[in-house]
This record gives structure tokens, C-alpha cells and sequence, in this order.
């Protein structure tokens, strides 16, 4: 498994689980509750969710998914802007911990900047983390000008992460923040990395990838892969897509093969208001 290093040195795999829309239909649990031990079993240990995801029912299928395996996972979960007070931040993960079924986050995300001050969310996240209910903090779908806000906040810069939409037909962070993270060696979590499905009836993707040997979404993650510091989470809640989406790992797209995708999916040549799903 390909791996990204976190700002302190931990290393985490870099193809994790999507779980949005998980856990809110009875009839599809437990083929979701067996996709996800799969990911287990193929090596997929980051698993990410949110206290949004289904009001909690994605964290309440990870609980029951996990139970007994606790230790193999590296969990991802996200706040509400709303709930990302002092205090509601600490009701809020005591919430998502429950239903995790577990006693710690490993890495706790803002899921998008709201009216509560960074520096409050911050402080909140940071007596968690000596509280040991979160392990690491990071932040999601902030862009640079937050950015370089949070870094002047004290413990701003001890984010594990940005979770982005980032995608081949999402390339707009590549234009300024991305490289901002990278020189500041912050991972991007790219979500929606497949755009929810819609990327692979792309005509000239598809095309590519039957000559390739590959499948749409293998291609897909296969370019997130290539990149430094990116850590990919498609959602699945089926094992046979599930395999197909491992098998991106078995393959390494060439200079020329990427070269060819900057044509059918061109990088930004200017900056671009950050994309959200
Ligand atoms: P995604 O992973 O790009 O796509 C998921 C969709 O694609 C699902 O409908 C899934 O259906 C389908 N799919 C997956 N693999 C497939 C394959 N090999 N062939 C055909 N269809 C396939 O979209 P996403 O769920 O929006 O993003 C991934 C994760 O990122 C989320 O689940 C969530 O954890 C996170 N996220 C975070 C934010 C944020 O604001 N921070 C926003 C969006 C998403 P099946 O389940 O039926 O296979």
C-alpha cells in the first residue's frame, strides 16, 4: 500500500474509505458493514466519516463495521461548523465517539469554515487532543486565504490535513493551495475522487482507460495516486467495486499516460475560487 507521511512523521495508507450516504439504507447495511471490513482485509485502513453523514448513521455502521478491529483503523471523522465551539466541539465528538463505538478520533476535521472564530474551533480541538480523544486535527474544504489565516493562530499549523475536492475534473487547488500545503508538507485528503460516479462516463476517460487495461475509476485513482502527499477516499458500499477500486494500487500511470490525461483533463491557468461538494 502506498503510503502518505502527516506533519509529525505518522504514516497512513493512501487510499482510505469514503462513507457519506452510508448507513441510511436497512436494506443495503449489511453489504456496506461487509464492504468496509473487506477494505479492512485489502489494507484500506482510513476510514473517513462525519457527524453530517446521515445524522450520524455513517458513524453508527463504522461502530458495528469495526467492532473487535478498532486497532487496525485510522479514523477520520468532522465537526459541523456549527457545533466547532469550545465547548459544542467536545459534546460534538463525545457524540461521534459513541456512536463510533471507541474511545478515540484519530484525526478530528472542521468539516468547512462557519461563523465561529478558527482560534475558538483550535482551542477547542486542542484539549481534545490532550484529553486523548483525538489523536490528530486537521481542517476541510478551506481555502487559501483561510489558510493563511489559521496559520496565524497559535496551534493553526499543527494541522494533519485539508480534505479538498480534488479530482481529474476538479484540478482547481492545483493552482496555488495545493502547493501551499505541500511547501508547509500538509497532505490533501481528496474527496469525492470519482466525482461521485459522474467521472467515469467521461467519454475520453473511458476510452483511455479500456487502452490501458484499466477501469474508469482505477484510472481515476491511479492519477490521485501519482501524486505526492494525496491521500484518496472513494466511497463504496460494494464489494465488487470495492475490489475493482483496490486494484488502482496495481498500477502506475507513466509520464506519457499522465501527460495524456493533462490533455483530456487540463490543470488550471489561473486561480479559481475553491470547488465544493
Ligand atoms: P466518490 O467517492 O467520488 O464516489 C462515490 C460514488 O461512486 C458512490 O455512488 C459509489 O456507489 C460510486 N462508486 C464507487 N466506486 C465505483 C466504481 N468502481 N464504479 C462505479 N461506481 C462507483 O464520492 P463521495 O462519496 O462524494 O466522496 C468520497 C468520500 O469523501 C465521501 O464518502 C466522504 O467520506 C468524503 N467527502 C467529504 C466531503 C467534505 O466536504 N469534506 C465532501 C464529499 C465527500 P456505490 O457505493 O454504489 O459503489
Amino acid at each position: 500500500m502506498n503510503d502518505v507521511t502527516l506533519p509529525d512523521g505518522e504514516r497512513v495508507p493512501a487510499l482510505g474509505m469514503g462513507t457519506w450516504n452510508m448507513g441510511e439504507d436497512p436494506a443495503a447495511r449489511a453489504e456496506e458493514i461487509a464492504t468496509l471490513r473487506l477494505g479492512l482485509d485489502l489494507g484500506l485502513r482510513l476510514i473517513d466519516t462525519a457527524e453530517m453523514y446521515g445524522e450520524g448513521l455513517s458513524e453508527s455502521l463504522i461502530g458495528e463495521a469495526i467492532a473487535g478491529r478498532r486497532d487496525e483503523v485510522f479514523l477520520v471523522s468532522k465537526v459541523y461548523p456549527h457545533n466547532a465551539s469550545r465547548r459544542g466541539v467536545a459534546a460534538a465528538c463525545e457524540r461521534s465517539l459513541r456512536r463510533l463505538g471507541t474511545d478515540r478520533i484519530d484525526l478530528y476535521l472542521l468539516h468547512w469554515r462557519g461563523s465561529i472564530p478558527l482560534e475558538e474551533t483550535v482551542q477547542g480541538l486542542q484539549a481534545l487532543q490532550r484529553e486523548g480523544k483525538i489523536r490528530h486535527y486537521g481542517v476541510s474544504n478551506l481555502d487559501l486565504s483561510d489558510m493563511r489565516a489559521l496559520w496565524s493562530i497559535p496551534g493553526g499549523t499543527q494541522v494533519a490535513t485539508n480534505q479538498l475536492l480534488y479530482n481529474l475534473s476538479r484540478r482547481g487547488i492545483e493552482w496555488d493551495l495545493l502547493p501551499w500545503l505541500r511547501e508547509r508538507h500538509v497532505p490533501v485528503m481528496a474527496y469525492s475522487p470519482i466525482e461521485q460516479a459522474r467521472l467515469l462516463r467521461h467519454p475520453g476517460l473511458v476510452q483511455f482507460a479500456r487502452e490501458a487495461g484499466m477501469t474508469p475509476a482505477q484510472v481515476a485513482l491511479a492519477w490521485l495516486l501519482a501524486r505526492d502527499g494525496v491521500i484518496a477516499i472513494p466511497k463504496t458500499g460494494n464489494r465488487q467495486r470495492l475490489r475493482e477500486n483496490v486494484g488502482a494500487l496495481a498500477h502506475t500511470l507513466t509520464p506519457g499516460q499522465l501527460a495524456a490525461l493533462d490533455v483530456l483533463f487540463p490543470p488550471p491557468r489561473g486561480p479559481r475560487p475553491l470547488e465544493m461538494l
